[in-house]
């Protein structure tokens, strides 16, 4: 089948949906992308983009918006959670420091860009306000239906619907996700609410014996922000969602006792968000027939290394690498499942390793944090830790 005969169905306009659908759109796919939210409003908070994720956008013609929206921190440290001491890490000045460049952005503007060469791309693909309930696999293809919307007709379905796919649960059924025994606080603070001593554009880590918090610069409409996100370790369950609002005595209560910047920080959040981290049961394909998951809906990870956009988009290119070769639907469908889920898996088991490695016992007793940290942040560590990651090609694979 052609290109340009080829109808494909996104559930979901995130960011492993959008960028799937530009990458088909662009090679002339028809493609038509569901969303179940009536409008994209959600701010967000930032997002790192590592270099295996900026290889797709750049592909996608994306790299000079991409460099717009970016805030440029100018170093990466990681810090004492109560001194504040801080170590300069990810092979800054290295010979592959380039490879360890990051773009911070907030995810409402990487959303904006995608959406905005999407529209210019394929006029009115994006359909808001249509919440996917289940689909209908025929010889050859599959009808996708909507909550009170007339079902449309498609040749491929992407469950690029999140965490909680719809599609995924039809493939599958409920799929068991484990609490990992820790919860997520995340907030945006204006610039202008730290004290300037504390203004240094930096991208953090700081880290303790129970709990870790990442900050760094982002930039929204001219306006600087401070986006956080700290994860606690925790018995208590929290509910999986990224708007489930959290108190502020309760975030300062999981902070007590750390440093006066991260408390300055976390006090200037005009909203915090709060969430368990939980960690599904891998599934054992991504496709079936006509139809395939990508981004959270198959990988949802815990965010430890900063991979769960990145990944979303090596899997939209990698689709869209497959969908446009020769082969017919279900085999290229099958070529993915193939080149990705053991990748898809790797990262999150990585990601999930990490916990252990923020969070530990030494960086409660100065004398030993110390040595602690220069060990787990030395330059071979952060390579071991990174390098496989982010050397990642996507746009090779599946060609
Ligand atoms: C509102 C929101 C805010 C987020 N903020 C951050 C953040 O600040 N920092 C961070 O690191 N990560 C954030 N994430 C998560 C991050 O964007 C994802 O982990 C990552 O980008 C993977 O992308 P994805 O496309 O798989 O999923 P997502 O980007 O989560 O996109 C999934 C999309 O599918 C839609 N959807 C879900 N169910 C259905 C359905 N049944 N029918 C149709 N559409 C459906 C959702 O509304 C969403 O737009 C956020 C996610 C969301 C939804």
């Amino acid at each position: 089948m052609a290109n340009a005969e080829k109808k494909v169905v996104i559930s979901g306009a995130g960011m492993g949906g959008l960028a799937t659908a530009l990458g088909l759109a662009r090679k002339g796919v028809q493609v038509a992308v569901y969303e179940q939210a009536p409008a994209h409003r959600e701010l967000g908070a930032g997002l790192w983009i590592s270099i295996n994720g900026a290889r797709v956008l750049n592909d996608l013609g994306l790299g000079p918006d991409l460099e717009k929206i970016n805030l440029p921190p100018i170093d990466r440290v990681v810090r004492l959670w109560n001194t504040a001491q801080a170590w300069s890490v990810y092979n800054k000045g290295a010979e592959n420091s380039k490879e360890h460049t990051l773009y911070m952005v907030l995810r409402y503007e990487l959303h904006r860009i995608l959406l905005s060469a999407l529209e210019k791309a394929q006029p009115g693909c994006i359909h808001l306000d249509h919440k996917c309930i289940g689909y209908d696999e025929t010889n050859d293809g599959v009808t996708v239906h909507f909550e009170g919307k007339p079902s449309v007709k498609a040749d491929v379905l992407i469950g690029a619907d999140g965490v909680h796919s719809k599609v995924r649960q039809q493939m599958f059924g409920e799929v068991r996700q484990n609490f990992t025994n820790a919860i997520a606080w995340r907030g945006l603070v204006p610039i202008e609410r730290i004290s300037e001593k504390y203004r240094t554009p930096m991208a953090t880590t700081w880290v303790g014996p129970t709990a870790h918090i990442t900050s760094y610069p982002v930039q929204h409409d001219g306006r600087q922000f401070i986006s956080f996100s700290g994860q606690v370790d925790s018995q208590q369950w929290e509910q999986e969602s990224w708007s489930e609002p959290g108190e502020l005595e309760a975030c300062l209560g999981d902070f007590e006792g750390w440093h006066e910047q991260v408390i300055e920080m976390i006090s200037g959040a005009d909203v915090l968000y709060k969430w368990g981290l939980f960690v599904r049961d891998e599934l054992p394909t991504w496709a079936r027939g006509h139809v395939a998951l990508a981004g959270d809906a198959c990988h949802s990870m815990v965010p430890y290394l900063g991979q769960g956009v990145n990944l979303a988009f090596e899997d939209s290119c990698v689709l869209v690498n497959v969908l446009t070769g020769d082969q017919g639907i279900e085999s290229a469908l099958q070529q993915y499942d193939a080149l990705r889920r053991e990748r898809g898996y790797k990262v999150a088991r990585a990601s999930m390793d990490m916990l252990r490695v923020f969070h530990h016992a030494d960086l409660g007793k100065e004398q030993r944090a110390r040595s602690y940290i220069e060990k787990q942040w030395s330059k071979e560590k952060v390579r071991e830790r990174y390098d496989w990651i982010v050397s990642y090609n996507a746009l090779t694979v599946g060609v």
